[in-house]
């Protein structure tokens, strides 16, 4: 069976979107996964069909209702038990590489939408809803971070990317940031490729980006040194880096 996503939103137009072309898209077209939407207003009681209203206690912009987003979710988690309901919040926990990796080997995830300035906050103590945040910066709407997890999480699906262990070596799965990359031409305004990538020993290459992706994460995201306790692999011997020999 196929992974599947389903979204509950006020913009069922957003999607498949950006995630209908490249590798997501002929992942969906191969039904590796599927993808429905849920227009959150259809489940509107009133003639109007409203899906929000004014703050309690006050303030700019609008609420979403907790009585017509219940009926939304009540109505996925009936025909879809088994995937958990995530909803795009900024306030939620921090999506991170192995909280994706988790999400994907699961058989799939729903995610809610917010809208305007957010939801009644009593859908969260009546339904099982976890909460995800995609960074620390705010969207006009939850769309574009769903698209950001669906991305995430349909690329590690068995069969999507080219060479199956083309996600493992990875920024952020050893608790490091990726190694530098580069391609032919060798010389390319009068800069070179590391000597060490061009040897074929394959031990000093690997010894090599074992090295250099430690000294990123320490240059660049510290805070993941001090998340992680530092490196997994000690570095392994002869692992000085190339380009320091040919300063000297
Ligand atoms: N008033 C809220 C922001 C609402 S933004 C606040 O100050 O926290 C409207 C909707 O966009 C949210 O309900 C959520 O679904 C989505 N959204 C905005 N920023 C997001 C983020 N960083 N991660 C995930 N979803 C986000």
């Amino acid at each position: 069976m196929s992974w599947a996503a389903t979204v509950l939103t006020l913009y069922p137009e957003m999607f498949p979107g950006p995630l209908g072309v490249s590798l997501a898209g002929r992942a969906l077209g191969q039904g590796i996964w599927s993808l429905e939407t849920v227009q959150i207003r259809d489940f509107a009681a009133d003639k109007h069909r409203s899906v929000d209203d004014t703050p309690a206690g006050g303030g700019a912009g609008m609420v979403m209702r907790a009585d017509v987003l219940a009926s939304a979710v009540d109505n996925v988690l009936a025909r879809r038990p088994d995937a958990p309901i995530l909803v795009m919040s900024p306030r939620g926990r921090p999506l991170t590489q192995g909280f994706v990796r988790e999400l994907s080997a699961g058989p799939g995830i729903s995610i809610l939408c917010g809208r305007f300035e957010g939801i009644d906050e009593r859908l969260f103590e009546a339904r099982p809803l976890v909460e995800v945040s995609i960074g620390d910066y705010i969207l006009s709407g939850g769309e574009m971070a769903a698209l950001t997890l669906l991305d995430a999480c349909v690329r590690l699906l068995p069969g999507v990317m080219g060479a199956a262990s083309s996600g493992e070596e990875e920024s952020f799965e050893s608790g490091l940031l990726e190694y530098p990359h580069y391609t032919r031409p060798y010389e390319w305004e009068g800069r070179t490729i590391p000597e060490v990538l061009r040897s074929g020993d394959h031990a000093k290459i690997s010894a090599w980006r074992q090295c250099r992706a430690e000294e990123e994460t320490r240059l660049r995201r510290p805070d993941l040194i001090a998340r992680h306790g530092g490196a997994r692999r000690p570095p392994p011997s002869g692992a000085q880096r190339e380009d320091e020999g040919q300063k000297k």
